[in-house]
């Protein structure tokens, strides 16, 4: 994942948040409670399953 054309820092920034105790990208289990009560209607499962596969990696 390039963020301005960096791919260091989001990842570096992904892991310090790791590290403090959230989880990961890959931990959701795609249950479906957080969109239904998202108040910006945001594919959430999508967008983490993304994430996971551009920082889990
Ligand atoms: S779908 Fe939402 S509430 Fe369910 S595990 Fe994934 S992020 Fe958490």
């Amino acid at each position: 994942m390039k963020l301005y054309g960096d791919e260091f820092r989001p990842k570096s920034f992904y892991r310090g948040l790791i590290g403090w105790g959230y989880g990961r990208a890959s931990d959701c289990i795609a249950c479906g409670q957080c969109e239904g009560v998202c108040p910006q209607h945001l594919p959430i499962i999508d967008l983490l399953k993304d994430a996971a596969e551009k920082l889990d990696t």
